[in-house]
């Protein structure tokens, strides 16, 4: 596999950043991940905008316009043959002596792989996922796709532990999003709820593709915080997120939804967004 680390393309093997970087001291830094459809970037352009943003709201210069980052995926897409997967983006604040505070004239530290990984035909969409709910115990700037991951790290085991996919996160009885995802649920009216975007979670990329869609094809969406007893008492549920697409969620903290196999409006809006995604780079 071929790594892309300031400037260079090499084995991944031969990638390495330095222990001083303050990615791996402090987590000083931000990623962005898109997918790859058809050997194809799909909504590249929102991911972009979106590290732009984070990188912004920490106060790090963004090292590549974007015809540069686009230059930058497609190079690694294609030097690593990737159809189908992921295309992961980092820049932290780069190498210094260890010190809280930013250090003056450091270049940023720039890394970027691919990962093959099978989209269009995930097993765990045709059975749809268990979900957990956890306590959100992250910070207050859940906006910033921050490289501290370490609540998600946390979410995500627990709720691989209990044999599920995902783990949606409480705050304050309302679901935020998931540990790697935005949470949606459908009522037993048939209108798809989803959290407003706000400090408390990451404005996603496929969240407002899907919310798009939903008003283009009249289906009855709401952005509005829900509850866990309203996602316990759903009709629906499902997850959204540029490797997971639409996925279908059939259980939540053991408690099956519906008749127990991905619903319609999951089911319809997966089928749509892929439509979309082939489409849209
Ligand atoms: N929320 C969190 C916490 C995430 O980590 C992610 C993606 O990894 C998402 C939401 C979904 O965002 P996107 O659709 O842009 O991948």
């Amino acid at each position: 596999r071929i790594a892309y680390v300031n400037g260079e393309y090499l084995p991944l093997e031969q990638a390495s950043v330095s222990v001083m970087d303050r990615g791996f001291l402090f987590a000083d830094g931000i990623y962005e991940v898109a997918a790859v459809l058809g050997g194809r970037l799909v909504d590249n352009a929102g991911h972009l905008a979106r590290l732009e943003r984070s990188l912004s709201e920490i106060g790090i210069a963004n090292p590549h316009p974007v015809e540069e980052w686009v230059r930058i995926e497609t190079e690694l897409v294609s030097r690593n043959g990737v159809t189908e997967g992921l295309v992961y983006l980092q820049v932290t604040r780069g190498v210094a002596e260890r010190d809280f505070t930013f250090p003056k004239d450091t270049p940023t530290t720039v890394v970027a792989f691919t990962q093959a990984k099978t989209i269009t035909d995930n097993p765990l969409a045709e059975t749809g996922a268990k979900v957990i709910t956890v306590p959100d115990i992250r910070w207050q700037r859940r906006d910033i796709k921050s490289v501290a991951l370490l609540a998600q790290v946390l979410a995500k085991q627990q709720a691989a532990e209990a044999g599920a996919a995902e783990a949606f996160m409480v705050e304050d009885g309302s679901i935020t999003e998931g540990s790697s995802s935005t949470a949606f649920i459908v009522t037993k009216e048939g209108t798809i709820i989803t959290r407003p975007l706000s400090n408390a979670l990451l404005p996603g990329i496929t969240r407002r593709a899907v919310i798009a869609l939903a008003a283009e094809f009249d289906l009855k969406l709401e952005e509005r915080l829900f509850s866990v007893e309203e996602l316990h008492d759903a009709a629906e549920a499902f997850y959204t997120s540029a490797s997971a697409f639409v996925m279908p969620v059939v259980s939540v903290d053991g408690k099956v939804l519906g008749d127990g196999r991905p619903g319609p409006v999951a089911r319809r809006l997966r089928e749509l967004y892929f439509t979309f995604a082939e489409a849209r780079d």
